[in-house]
C-alpha cells in the first residue's frame, strides 16, 4: 500500500469501557498489524461511577490508549463535563477531542441517492453498535483512507458497480427525523460516518476507449460449457459418488478434498457460472438448501459460512463450510474475512442483507462473495487477480478452524472409498433435514 495510505480503525458508543475497547485494539494490532488512529464516533464517556474511576486510570497516564485516539465530542448532558476545550484537546495521553464538530446522538451524514446523482465521490456507510454489546455485533471497523486531496479526480469520482442507495434514505424521506430511522432499522444502527475514498486506488481503469464512466456491459447469454464441466449434473465428468443430495434446480455435493468431512457445496444442476446468473428458480431453491443446511449444521452444534467465488471458474459452486459454535462467533469469522482480505490488499464490503447480489454485479463480473450464518453479506468485485484459495485459507487459519495445512483442497484429496464413505454417512445424517425429501 502507498505511503498516503492512511489505516484507520473507527468505533461506536463508547460508554466508558475504555478497557474493552482498548483491549480489543490491541488484539486486532497483534494480528493485522499497527493502525494510525482509531476514530470514535458515539459516546466516549460513561455515565456511571465506574467508568469514571476509569477515565481516572487513563488521565492520570496510570493507563493509555495503545493508538491515537480522537473522540468527536459530548453525546448528552452528562458528558459534557467532560470536554473542557470546545475547540479540541488532549483529554488524556493518547486521546484526543477534535473539537465541537458533532454533537448530536445520532449525526447526519450527506443524504444523496448516490445513483441519481453523476460524478459526485461515493460516501461508504457503516453502522456500528456500542463496545461490549451484548448482541455481539459489530462495533469496531477498520478501514484505509487516501486523502481526498491526493486523490485523482477520476478515482474520486468512480461509481463502483457495488453502490447503492443510501440504504437509510427511506425512514428520513421527510428530512431529518432521526427517530423515526431508529425504530425502521432492526439494528440498533446509532452511529454512521463515511468514507471518502474508494480503494483499489490503480489507475488502470481507463482502457482505450476513454474509460467512460458508467459504460455498461451487455448481460451476457447464459453460457455453455466450453469443453468437459465437472460439476453439470448431467455431464459424464461429475464425480457421482460424492452428491448427497439432488432437487429440481440445484444439487448438494461433498467438496473434493474439503476442508472438513462436512464441507459441502451448493451447485446449479445446469451450466451457470455464478450466483449473479440464476433464474429465480434456481436462486429459490438454492434458498431451501441453505435453510436445511444450516439446521442439519446447528443440530451439530456448528454454523455454516457460505462463499463463492466467481473467478477462473466455469460452474457456479457455492461451498458451504461448516464451523463448531465453540470455535468462534459469526462476529469473528466476519471480521476475520475482512482483516484477512484487507492484508492482502482485497476490498471485501460490507453490503446490507436484503441486497441481491444481481443488484451489483453485473453478470460477466467476477466477484468474491461471502454469506454468514446470520445473513450478513460481504462482497468484493474482482478487478485483476485474486488469490484462488482465499476463502479456504481464512477459515482453515488458526484463528477459526486452525487446520492451516488444509487451505489448498490438494493437500486434502482422499481415494475414492473415503469419499464413499463420507457421502454416505453425510446423506444419511442430513436426509432428515433435506427439503428435497420432504412432502
Ligand atoms: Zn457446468
Amino acid at each position: 500500500m502507498s505511503e498516503k495510505t492512511l489505516r484507520v480503525l473507527a468505533c461506536g458508543d463508547v460508554y466508558g469501557k475504555f478497557d474493552v475497547l482498548f483491549n480489543r485494539v490491541r488484539t486486532i494490532q497483534k494480528k493485522s498489524g499497527q493502525f494510525d488512529l482509531l476514530l470514535c464516533v458515539g459516546s466516549f464517556f460513561g455515565s456511571g461511577p465506574e467508568s469514571q474511576a476509569l477515565w481516572e486510570e487513563y488521565k492520570s497516564g496510570a493507563k493509555q490508549a495503545p493508538i491515537q485516539t480522537y473522540v468527536l465530542g459530548a453525546n448528552n448532558q452528562d458528558t459534557v463535563k467532560y470536554f473542557q476545550d470546545v475547540d479540541g484537546c488532549e483529554l488524556a495521553t493518547n486521546i484526543t477531542y477534535l473539537g465541537n464538530l458533532i454533537t448530536q446522538s445520532s449525526f447526519l451524514y450527506r443524504n444523496h441517492v448516490v445513483l441519481q446523482e453523476n460524478a459526485q465521490h461515493v460516501s461508504r456507510f457503516i453502522a456500528l453498535a456500542s463496545v461490549a454489546n451484548p448482541g455481539k455485533k459489530k462495533y469496531i471497523y477498520a478501514f484505509s483512507i487516501v486523502p481526498m486531496s491526493l486523490m485523482d479526480v477520476k478515482e474520486l469520482v468512480k461509481q463502483p458497480l457495488d453502490v447503492s442507495e443510501n440504504p437509510y434514505r427511506k425512514a428520513g424521506e421527510k428530512g431529518k427525523s432521526n427517530a423515526a430511522k431508529a425504530t425502521e432499522e432492526e439494528e440498533p444502527a446509532q452511529q454512521f460516518f463515511f468514507d471518502l475514498k474508494q480503494q483499489q486506488g490503480k489507475k488502470r481503469q481507463t482502457d482505450g476507449r476513454g474509460g467512460q464512466q458508467g459504460h455498461t456491459k451487455q448481460p451476457k447469454k447464459h453460457p455453455q460449457p466450453t469443453g468437459p464441466c465437472w460439476f453439470c449434473l448431467a455431464s459424464p465428468e461429475v464425480e457421482k459418488h460424492l452428491v448427497v443430495s439432488i432437487g429440481e434446480h440445484c444439487y448438494v455435493a461433498l467438496a473434493k478434498g474439503g476442508l472438513t468431512p462436512d464441507h459441502v457445496l451448493i451447485l446449479p444442476i445446469g451450466h451457470y457460472q455464478a450466483m449473479v446468473d440464476l433464474s429465480s428458480e434456481v436462486v429459490e431453491e438454492c434458498e431451501k438448501y441453505k435453510a436445511s443446511l444450516k439446521k442439519f449444521y446447528k443440530s451439530k452444534g456448528k454454523r455454516y459460512v457460505m462463499f463463492e467465488r466467481n473467478y477462473r471458474s466455469q460452474h457456479l459452486q457455492l461451498q458451504v463450510v461448516p464451523l463448531p459454535l465453540s470455535c468462534c462467533t459469526t462476529e469473528d469469522i466476519k471480521e476475520f474475512f475482512i482483516v484477512q482480505a484487507q492484508e492482502q490488499n482485497i476490498e471485501l464490503l460490507e453490503i446490507p442483507q436484503h441486497t441481491d447480489i444481481k443488484q451489483i454485479v453485473q453478470p460477466g463480473t467476477p466477484y468474491f462473495y461471502v454469506e454468514l450464518d446470520s445473513g450478513e453479506k460481504l462482497f468484493h468485485r474482482i478487478k485483476k487477480n485474486f488469490p484462488l484459495q482465499f476463502g479456504r485459507e481464512v477459515l482453515a487459519s488458526e484463528a477459526l478452524l486452525n487446520i492451516p495445512t488444509r487451505a489448498d483442497w490438494k493437500a486434502c484429496k482422499l481415494n475414492r472409498d473415503e469419499e464413499e464413505s463420507l457421502a454416505k454417512s453425510f446423506r444419511e445424517e442430513f436426509e432428515p433435514f433435506d427439503f428435497s425429501l420432504q412432502d
